[in-house]
């Protein structure tokens, strides 16, 4: 087998989803496996749907997934010379014919076809006419009217097409711009690719694909269809099953490596081991592994996974990563390599889910006054806790140093003599210091936020319940 090569060519018309995500990361991963590469395409022939902007975020969300490019990106409309050779070598050696038949011709026969129960396919008026290029006319594969064609699927095994049910499908339109199927199979052939790996919504043009490549005295790759990937109610995965564009997914506070490790999980497996990293990923891969049958898209996972991979990142990294999600919610910090803030993130660490939940999570650390969600403050804030507050407050402010150890055994102290129990001494603490009923530990907080501001904050909350009377 010479080099592995495989491509990813996605239609810029619009933002790479799940789905093509996945289908970039089985054809990048296959290429890497074999030592071989991996190239991206744009199919941007259709002028009216493609946009700069699609190419570009495509191209960003790759990156973000660090499935680098060997080669390219090409273009199609930058090869449309190339397409041109391959339609009039075709039409010379009479594997390919023009065809006049008009759109509303071809429109009423298909309707005639479908009332008849016939299966709608050109029906070759134009076959033997011995046309010649001219305007309005379409340049049509001569497909083979008897056999059959085996699309020999990497994952599928043989899937026999009876070529009888194909199409003398179009190659070039009157614009002189390719169809899918002609450019795919041009760029393939001549870009020298060995593996198409794609989603099996393509398995129906794969004979089609087949056929042009033996026109053209050449031999097709091998193909890999893959199971389409469903919502986790069953049905074909779309966007009410959550955000489906993979920068969305960023920019709600994903990791890329958690990503890249859902999306290997969806339709491949590697008996039940659930976490691979990239190198893993890569030694292991291969597409007899891939499932069969379909993929169900499972965002509780993905957002497990994901935090399995925020508490296995490093700390000082993460402090980087959470600094757009913290300025989103207005906090600003200056220096992300400091303690106070390195021990936040740590502090949050453990609990947090995504980059997002991250920094909600840490918001208190850093704002001038907490504000106080309205359920915890009416639970918690109330008249009968501020004799115990008030004896904390005092304790605090007379505190040498303010550790952990010494903190707890305050608080227990506190809660004995009270005849409380801790935690009812500390959940109107927490409000206090956070205005939340959830938060990281709350001896490991007061640490962090330092003497003078638990104090300014014990403060408040006790004038607070003062003034609610
Ligand atoms: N542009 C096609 C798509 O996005 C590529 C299909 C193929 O891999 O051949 O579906």
């Amino acid at each position: 087998m010479s080099a592995v090569k495989t491509r990813f060519p996605p239609s810029p018309t619009g933002h790479l989803h799940l789905g093509g995500a996945r289908t970039a990361l089985f054809n990048w991963l296959f290429a890497r496996h074999h030592g071989g590469s991996f190239l991206l395409r744009f199919e941007d022939t259709d002028r009216e749907r493609s946009k700069q902007e699609y190419v570009d975020s495509i191209k960003e969300a790759l990156e973000w997934l660090e499935l680098y490019w060997d080669e390219g990106p090409y273009f199609q409309t930058q090869r449309l010379d190339i397409y041109a050779e391959y339609a009039r070598k075709l039409f010379e050696e009479g594997k390919a014919y023009y065809c006049e038949c008009s759109p509303e011709v071809l429109e009423q026969k298909r309707k005639k076809a479908i009332a008849e129960g016939r299966k709608p396919k050109y029906d070759g008026t134009c076959r033997e006419k011995g046309l010649g290029p001219g305007p309005g006319r379409v340049l049509r594969f001569k497909c083979p009217q008897v056999g059959t064609t085996v699309v020999e699927d990497l994952i599928r095994g043989p899937v026999a097409f009876d070529n009888q049910e194909l199409d003398d499908f179009v190659l070039v339109r009157p614009d002189g711009i390719p169809t899918y199927q002609f450019a795919v199979v041009i760029d393939d052939l001549t870009m020298g690719i060995t593996h198409v790996i794609r989603g099996d919504d393509h398995l129906s043009n794969t004979p089609k694909q087949i056929l042009l490549f033996e026109a053209l005295g050449a031999t097709p790759p091998e193909y890999a269809h893959v199971p389409m990937i469903l919502g986790p109610d069953g049905s074909r995965l779309s966007k009410r099953h959550g955000a489906l564009s993979i920068l969305a997914y960023r920019d709600e506070g994903y990791l890329p490596q958690a990503m890249r490790n859902y999306l290997v999980r969806l339709g491949w497996s590697y008996g039940d081991q659930e976490i691979f990293t990239l190198e893993e990923m890569i030694e292991k891969f291969d597409l007899s592994r891939v499932s069969k049958s379909p993929a169900r898209f499972d965002p509780d996972k993905l957002l497990a996974l994901n935090a399995h991979y925020i508490r296995q990142e490093d700390t000082e990294r993460l402090a980087e990563m959470v600094l757009p999600f913290l300025a989103e919610l207005g906090v600003k910090i200056e220096n992300p390599h400091e303690e106070k803030f390195l021990k936040a993130v740590e502090s949050v660490k453990p609990r947090a889910r995504t980059l997002k939940e991250m920094a909600e999570m840490m918001k208190f650390y850093f704002v001038p006054e907490v504000e106080y969600e309205e359920k915890a403050a009416k639970k918690f804030l109330k008249a009968e806790i501020l004799p115990v507050m008030e004896e904390i407050l005092v304790a605090l402010e007379n505190m040498p140093t303010f550790e952990e150890k010494a903190l707890e055994e305050l608080f227990r102290g506190l809660a004995e003599k009270h005849q409380l129990k801790l935690k009812h001494v500390a959940q109107p603490v927490r409000v206090a210091l956070t205005g939340r009923t959830v938060s990281p530990g709350l001896f490991e907080i007061m640490d962090i936020l330092g003497k003078e501001t638990v104090i300014k904050r014990l403060k408040k909350a006790i004038q607070y319940i003062k003034e609610q009377g």
